[in-house]
């Protein structure tokens, strides 16, 4: 009886294992974008970006860094156009 019961409890915590064994191996397939950075650490920023191959146009307010790396539009990396102070 006792033998069971532990074994009933061995299962249960092999299968919350397994779960989330599965939930990780789900999320690292859905999101493949870093975790954000503390709020705490990102600055104000005012720049604007440009995709050469289709003319959107992007203003960057805040970033984790005062000089972030360009975001990327039509695969491409987008252009500085200018900081506005
Ligand atoms: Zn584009």
């Amino acid at each position: 009886m006792l033998g069971s019961i532990i074994w009933f409890g061995l299962g249960l915590v092999l299968l919350c294992f397994i779960w989330k064994i599965g939930l990780g191996m789900l999320r690292g397939m859905t999101s493949t974008l870093p975790p954000p950075p503390p709020s705490g650490e990102m600055r104000r920023i005012n720049v604007r970006y440009r995709c050469s191959s289709c003319g959107t146009e992007l203003r960057l307010t805040m970033a984790p860094d005062q000089d972030p790396p360009p975001p990327k539009h039509c695969l491409e990396d987008m252009d500085l156009i200018a900081p506005i102070d």
